[in-house]
């Protein structure tokens, strides 16, 4: 009897290990991923890295490896804006349900990158409507090489239900759980394919990596990134807000108002003293040797990064329009 019963349960045991398997196979990274993760100093075996902040009008947003996350959840239901890493898929579900929520029923992405979309990969497939900038979809369907100066992230295609369903070009509104959404492209600046996001009754705006108030400012000029753009879009995003609006930037602690304005002011001072150095023909050695903008760095973090991408950026843009005149 004992025999015949483990030959029954045997085949459901098997299907059960498989399909764990097969879940937690498709969030496997390379060994150069890897590497990138520990230079960040990310150990997704420590789940206890959220940390949750309530702001306002049920919305909330949770800290952890990677972007920001907002979450807003209401009577249509749960909508996050970024999502992080599939391996903390479990326990971002755990603070959503703690807020409130059941399952997430749309993901905006403010780009592509990884540390802000890789959650698709666990998300998309459970059902969820992931929204992106058209140019950050084209970006999602390919491989890509993330030139991050230090490292290098390969970052690999998704496939799927784990990229955009809907895509949009300059504007989009939604109507969700009482408030206005906008979602705004001004063009190429931290990528080609931003999304800034902006809640008028709750006036709540999502930088995504447009501001980064963390590190360091990153700008993946490699990819179509620009300097000239991300004060561009730092400029169409403080017409839409006011000086009580709520700030939540890419990576760093929600602020406010004036820091957008003063890391303005520092990236239009890094672009000008840049242009200048790279006027007198500086190379990209000299300038860095030579930091212009070291007292910004209270406000820009470490600027090494930031030099090096913005002269790729403004060298290429110099020799375009130099082809235009
Ligand atoms: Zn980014």
């Amino acid at each position: 009897m004992k025999k015949n019963l483990y030959k029954l349960i045997l085949p459901f045991l098997l299907i059960i290990l498989t399909s764990c398997e097969k879940e937690d196979s498709i969030f496997d990274f390379s060994s150069e991923q890897n590497q990138v993760f520990k230079a960040f100093g990310w150990d997704f075996s420590n789940q206890d890295i959220l940390k949750v902040e309530k702001v306002k009008n049920n919305i909330s947003v949770i800290f952890g490896y990677g972007g920001n996350i907002l979450v807003s959840i209401g009577e249509d239901g749960t909508l996050i804006i970024d999502n992080q890493f599939p391996q903390l898929q479990k326990n971002i579900m755990t603070e959503i349900k703690k807020l409130g929520g059941k399952n997430i029923d749309y993901v905006i992405n403010t780009h592509w990158h990884f540390d802000h979309a890789e959650g698709n990969r666990a998300f998309g497939p459970k059902g969820s409507i992931i929204i992106a900038h058209e140019n950050s979809k084209e970006f999602m369907k390919k491989n890509n090489t993330i030139n991050i100066v230090y490292v290098e992230y390969p970052q690999q295609a998704y496939t799927g239900s784990s990229l955009p369903k809907i895509t949009f070009k300059d504007r989009m509104e939604l109507k969700f759980n009482n408030n206005n959404i906008s979602l705004h492209n001004f063009g190429p600046g931290h990528t080609t394919g931003d999304t800034i996001v902006f809640f008028r009754e709750a006036n709540i705006i999502h930088f995504g990596d447009i501001l980064n108030t963390d590190s360091m400012v990153f700008i993946d000029s490699a990819n179509g990134g620009s300097l000239a753009g991300m004060i561009k879009n730092l400029e169409g995003a403080l017409k839409i807000i006011n000086k009580d609006t709520i700030v939540i930037p890419g990576h760093g602690k929600i602020t406010d108002y004036e820091t957008v304005k003063k890391y303005l002011s520092a990236l239009i001072i890094t672009k000008d003293k840049l242009t200048e150095m790279i006027g007198n023909n500086m190379s990209l050695e000299e300038i860095t040797k030579n930091n212009p903008v070291k007292d910004l760095e209270s406000i820009l973090g470490d600027t090494n990064v930031l030099i090096d991408r913005s002269y790729l950026s403004l060298i290429r843009e110099g020799r375009n329009n130099e082809v235009i005149n």
